[in-house]
């Protein structure tokens, strides 16, 4: 079984990749709520981000994911609709600006590997929720999967200073085991860097 505290990969720092479009929807109640529950970067986004952090919901839906953020608690930047959504198989839905530092992971939360350890690792990031239950039987679609590095690819091709893909468990690996033992990874790995 693999270990998602093990989940992380880098993208090639000299790399020149093409800036390509994402197949994207904003979605309203999320974007709506992200003034509440994001903070400003300290510096312009282009510079800023280093890390992309993949989550999965430990719930059902896309709307279950979203409430967090209307109740002010968490956000994250992008949510990769379940098999049985409409948007599954069409679009991703984009629920932050990306000039804004989401809050997807814990302020203390480091590990030697992303960015020497650092602390803070909001104001570094972008965080991707994938709809799943996370219960050990929800298996991802292969859509999910190729959505989600689609993003990854679309990111790497904006911010040059993007460096880390890493699992949200590998920097909170004593409270959280996201996106879990069945994100496969090493496909994942291989559709963003092949
Ligand atoms: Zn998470």
């Amino acid at each position: 079984m693999a270990d998602p505290t093990e989940f992380q990969f880098d993208l090639p720092p000299d790399r020149n990749w093409a800036r390509i479009p994402l197949a994207e929807e904003i979605h309203q109640t999320a974007w709506a709520a992200a003034g509440g529950c994001a903070s400003l970067r300290r510096a312009p986004q282009e510079e800023a981000v280093r890390v992309i952090v993949i989550h999965a919901t430990a719930g059902a839906s896309t709307a279950g994911a979203v409430s967090v953020m209307e109740e002010g608690r968490a956000s994250f930047h992008w949510i990769v609709p379940d098999k049985d959504e409409p948007a599954h198989g069409k679009h991703v839905w984009a629920t932050c600006p990306e000039r804004l530092a989401a809050w997807h992971v814990r302020k203390s939360c480091a590990h030697p590997d992303i960015c020497a350890g650092a602390t803070n690792i909001n104001r570094l990031s972008l965080g991707i929720e994938i709809v799943n239950r996370q219960n050990g039987r929800d298996l991802f679609s292969d859509w999910q999967i190729k959505a989600t590095a689609e993003i990854i690819r679309y990111a790497a091709g904006k911010y040059p200073n993007l460096a880390h893909v890493v699992s949200h468990a590998r920097l909170d690996p004593t409270r959280r085991t996201d996106p879990g033992a069945n994100f496969p990874w090493a496909d994942f790995r291989a559709l963003v860097l092949d």
